[in-house]
């Protein structure tokens, strides 16, 4: 096992335990080496690296930017950048601005099909007002007996075509990865496996993202299964980027993984926490 995450999420975006948990139950679970990416924001950093800290546990600085890369949505965490630098700040306050706006579409866009006072219930679940996304009125729609769980509740009103679902501009993959370049961080494209992008796809868009600055890419996800380990090792030895690893928890009981571990990473690809550690530090 590997005790290494490098994506995670708290309440400061759509994870449901505060950052300080998060952290303190990647530690229990064994982890070494924890990123907190909460999506869009970097408030939760300060908490989560004193609590780190306090336990005596590795902490790099993280986050999960929303991209629209073509006509699809891209995520892309940037990590180990100063929290502090002003134009990662005001990048990602841009982003979560168009969040409020997305999210009164989508209620609208909900009452249309019957299903109405979404966004005030959805609401209740965001814990920070600037970070309510799908998660937020997932939580909701299965509180209301609507479906019965995450997967079931994005199948039927959230994802891409379904009801509730309305397109969205988030920032330029270019803007994402020059913001976090310039605060000091690595860019890297998060559970590629998620895109169902061919080859030739897949390619361009790595090549356009390591145009821009990029440097990294997940292998190792709680979105991905073994054979995607395997295929994103190869494509990340190919390409020449450093390959990342993180369970993308949210929270207990929606989805399969904890925070803390995940399975090794397949030999080859140089990994990205090269960067922040010695090999012995994860070893002993
Ligand atoms: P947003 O950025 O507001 O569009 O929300 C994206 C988030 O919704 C992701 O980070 C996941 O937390 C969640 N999500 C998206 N698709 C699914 C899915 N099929 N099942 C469960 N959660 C999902
Ligand atoms: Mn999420
Ligand atoms: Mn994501
Ligand atoms: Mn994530």
């Amino acid at each position: 096992m590997l005790p290494v995450d490098l994506h995670a999420h708290s309440n400061v975006s759509d994870g449901m335990l505060p950052p300080r948990e998060v952290v303190a139950r990647a530690h229990g679970r064994g982890c070494k080496l924890f990123a907190l990416t909460d999506h869009d924001d970097v408030r939760g950093l300060a908490d989560a690296a004193a609590e780190a800290a306090s336990l005596g546990m590795r902490f790099v600085p993280g986050v999960e930017v929303s991209v629209s890369w073509r006509k699809h949505t891209l995520h892309i965490v940037g990590l180990g950048f100063d929290p502090a630098h002003p134009a990662l700040l005001a990048g990602l306050a841009s982003v979560r601005q168009g969040r409020d706006e997305r999210a009164v579409r989508m209620d609208e866009a909900l009452a249309a099909v019957g299903v109405t006072g979404v966004l005030a219930g959805a609401r209740k679940f965001a814990d920070n007002p600037e970070m309510i996304g799908r998660a937020h009125f997932a939580r909701h729609l299965i509180e209301r007996g609507l479906a019965k769980d995450m997967k079931g509740v994005f199948k039927k009103y959230l994802a891409r075509g379904k009801p509730g679902y309305v397109s969205h501009q988030w920032a330029s993959m270019e803007d994402a990865v020059g913001w976090i370049r310039a605060a000091g961080g690595v860019a890297v494209i998060a559970h590629p496996g998620r895109y169902e992008f061919g080859k030739q796809t897949m390619g361009e868009l790595i090549e356009e993202f390591k145009a821009a600055g990029g440097e990294g890419i997940e292998v190792v996800s709680g979105s991905h299964n073994p054979a995607d380990f395997d295929r994103f090792a190869r494509l990340a030895e190919m390409h020449g980027l450093l390959a990342s690893a993180g369970t993308d928890y949210h929270a207990t009981g929606e989805g399969a993984r904890e925070p803390g571990v995940l399975p090794d990473m397949p030999p080859g690809p140089v990994p990205v926490w090269s960067r922040w550690v010695d090999a012995a530090t994860l070893a002993n």
